[in-house]
């Protein structure tokens, strides 16, 4: 008996491989996913199923999970309740006002996030009650306000607390955000194109691929279309639309993650047929990973001699990548870009994925998206491009990108033309800006000009507070224990780098094994080589820590990690390394100590005293030396001792310190080797607060 992939018969029927696998289900044939086969019998059976009434339920289900929180719609505006802080608020419901007694039946606390200068007409509004009751709860204090005037944050969350409400305040930007970011209803929802981007080692074809599947495109579009390279670029296969970031590698990726944009859904991993899983493969893997993106592997190469397409299979499983004709989740697609075999089927195979995904947006919104390349150009000013993520951009937009804002001027697309709108997941290069936006920034339409403007002043000050809020958000071990105890961390994330495999992996386990039910420890990425700026990167982006062993930082590395407050520890005994995070699970971490250095004396003459040893009578040359001090012994450039200092005396007499410009007796403790001209380095190990 035939049988048929279910993402082909999906094809066939004019369905989803996600609404045929739920109809198979439903219907009691077992199948996994797209790659599953069906036999001929029941693919016959589900044809006719899906003759006899549409195939809509699965989109209906999803709503109905979608809106399971309805009422939610009967808070204020911008509420977040304590525990979904960090949730999206709930799409809002003007119509259904309900007293602030029905929203503490609701939940207990509500907190609303506003801005810090707000009238007292705003905050009634805010607070869903009247600008009247407001007043009069004034006057009862002896306050006279009317309800233009700004009320002082500190007075409105008091008259916010009579309502069990607490207020938060929050940048204009961060409101105006939340706004736009309200759940879309679900019939304005389309399909959107996947935005994908291309990882993978070194000369393992990255460039050629992205090239290949360029030019494929421009064989198919309308004639005259030359490419432009403006970031990002879209192509279409079977009537459907992907778009590709140009910028391959997860370096530039995991850069737009730090600031916080995610702007990718698919990511396709590059391995050279001929070469295998290299240390950039396994990095690609573990920052698509941390970023929870979809991996399709692109085995390259496949034309060469020495290509070997199950090797690179075998080696995926383990970074836990199986095939699926081995069995597994992960479509491999062998591919040639030099040679221009299997662009069509990674394609297809993308295609594929970004529809079991049920990529969505609404064009009818106003658009926010992303930036992605921008640069000033002399006769037009600053350029961007945009990826538009949700709604329509269109010519005429006001729009602010951070501190930079304006109105569109021109829109060209990645043929070269120019459009007057861009839906969502297409990239644009858009005129008009009123400086240069970094890339990774988000933009948003506004409703003015003059508000974007605003939001662009407002964004100044917001990207000041959100420096300082990120530095001291980021973990550390040293205070691990205490985001434990607040409930801030649940998952500890760590990168490791060793100087050999066989130690990532013995750390690896090691501390993984740690985990207990208050932190789950979780090695994102592990690798062999000193620590280098992308695992800094990826550690700010996923909030983890780096641990190295018998590994250091590589120069540059060193001044990000001290940038992002990322916490690189650095050991050459594994048990430290173990011992260390135990113990910062316990909140038990022994003191740092620092060593401080105090100053230098030069020995200028010995005095051997057979009963006590040697006595070096030396000059203070820098500094200072202290009884306590320990001292370290250096002649030609060379450490000869290092240890306690025994005696420290002037004259006669033991004193406590000596300072620069005088002459001493010092004795070493238990070692006598000294010689004239030597130079004793006195330092102290300085606990460093934690
Ligand atoms: P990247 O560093 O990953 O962007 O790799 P490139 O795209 O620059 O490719 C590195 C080298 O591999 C170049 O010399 C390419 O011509 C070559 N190359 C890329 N794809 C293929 C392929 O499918 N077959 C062969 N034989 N060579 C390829």
């Amino acid at each position: 008996m035939s049988k048929i992939r279910v993402h082909e018969l999906a094809k066939q029927i004019g369905v989803t491989s996600k609404e045929l696998i739920n109809k198979l289900n439903e219907n009691g044939i077992d199948v996994k996913n797209h790659m599953s086969s069906v036999d001929e019998n029941d693919a016959k059976k589900v044809i006719a199923l899906f003759q006899q009434k549409p195939a809509a339920s699965p989109k209906k289900n999803k709503k109905s999970t979608e809106n399971k929180n309805e009422n939610k719609a009967a808070q204020p505006e911008n509420v977040d309740t304590p525990k979904n802080n960090h949730k999206k608020s709930s799409k809002k419901d003007k119509k259904s006002e309900k007293s602030p007694e029905t929203i503490q039946q609701l939940s207990d606390i509500i907190i609303i996030k506003v801005p810090k200068n707000i009238t007292l007409k705003e905050l009634a509004n805010k607070l869903k009650q009247s600008v009247s009751q407001l007043i009069k709860m004034l006057m009862s204090q002896g306050l006279m306000f009317n309800q233009n005037q700004i009320i002082e944050f500190e007075q409105a969350s008091k008259i916010a607390e009579k309502f069990n409400i607490i207020l938060e305040e929050a940048e204009e930007m961060e409101l105006f955000a939340q706004e736009l970011n309200t759940a879309d209803d679900s019939q304005d929802l389309v399909e959107r194109p996947p935005v994908v981007v291309v990882m993978g080692h070194v000369d393992h074809g990255k460039t050629s691929l992205l090239d290949a599947i360029r030019h494929t495109n421009v064989i198919n579009t309308e004639a005259g279309g030359i490419t432009q390279h403006i970031g990002a670029y879209t192509v279409s296969i079977s009537g459907k639309t992907i778009t590709f970031l140009d910028t391959p590698g997860h370096e530039a990726f995991t850069a737009m993650r730090m600031r916080g944009a995610q702007a990718t859904d698919i990511a396709v991993l590059v391995v050279a047929a001929d070469d295998g899983i290299m240390p950039q493969t396994i990095e690609a893997i573990n920052h698509a990973k941390a970023a929870g993106v979809e991996i399709i592997v692109a085995i390259n190469k496949i034309d060469k001699p020495g290509a070997n397409i199950d090797r690179v299979k075998q080696e995926l499983v383990e970074y836990g990548l199986v095939a699926e004709d081995w069995g597994g989740q992960t479509i491999c697609v062998p591919v040639s870009a030099k040679n221009n075999i299997g662009i069509d089927d990674l394609l297809e195979m993308i295609i594929l994925v970004a529809q079991m995904k049920e990529l969505k947006a609404n064009p009818k919104k106003a658009a926010c998206g992303i930036i992605i390349e921008s640069k000033l150009d002399r006769g037009r000013g600053p350029i961007a491009t945009v990826l538009v993520q949700n709604g329509t951009l269109e010519i005429g937009n006001p729009i602010v990108a951070a501190s930079s804002f304006g109105k569109i001027r021109a829109m060209i697309n990645d043929k070269g033309n120019r459009v007057k709108k861009a839906l969502p997941s297409t990239p644009v290069e858009i005129l008009g800006l009123s400086s240069v936006p970094n890339a990774g920034e988000m933009f948003y339409t506004t409703e003015s000009e003059k508000q974007a403007r605003q939001l662009a002043e407002s964004i100044i000050n917001k990207n000041k507070m959100a420096m300082i809020k990120e530095s001291t958000a980021k973990i550390s071990l040293d205070d691990l224990f205490s985001q434990i105890q607040t409930g801030g961390v649940k998952e500890l994330n760590i990168i490791v780098k060793a100087d050999v495999q066989g130690s990532v992996e013995a750390i690896k386990n090691s501390l993984e094994r740690l985990s207990n039910e208050e932190v789950k420890i979780k090695t994102i990425h592990g690798g062999v080589g000193a620590i280098t700026e992308s695992d800094i990167m990826l550690a700010s982006a996923s909030n983890a820590i780096i641990i190295g062993f018998n590994v250091r930082p590589e120069l540059s590395a060193k001044s990000i990690a001290e940038s992002e407050k990322v916490d690189v520890r650095l050991y050459r005994i594994i048990y430290d390394a173990i011992e260390d995070i135990k113990l910062a699970m316990k909140g038990l971490l022994d003191p740092i100590f620092e060593e401080k250095i105090l100053g230098h004396a030069q020995v200028r003459q010995l005095f051997k005293i057979s009963s006590l040893g040697t006595i070096a009578g030396s000059y203070v040359t820098d500094g200072k030396i202290l009884r306590n001090s320990k001292i370290r012994l250096i002649r030609d450039g060379k450490t000869i001792y290092e240890g306690e200092l025994n005696t420290l005396r002037r004259f006669k007499d033991d004193v406590k310190e000596v300072l620069e410009g005088y002459e001493c007796g010092i004795m070493l403790n238990k070692f006598n080797d000294i010689k004239e001209n030597d130079v004793m380095e006195a330092y102290v190990m300085e606990e460093i607060p934690r």
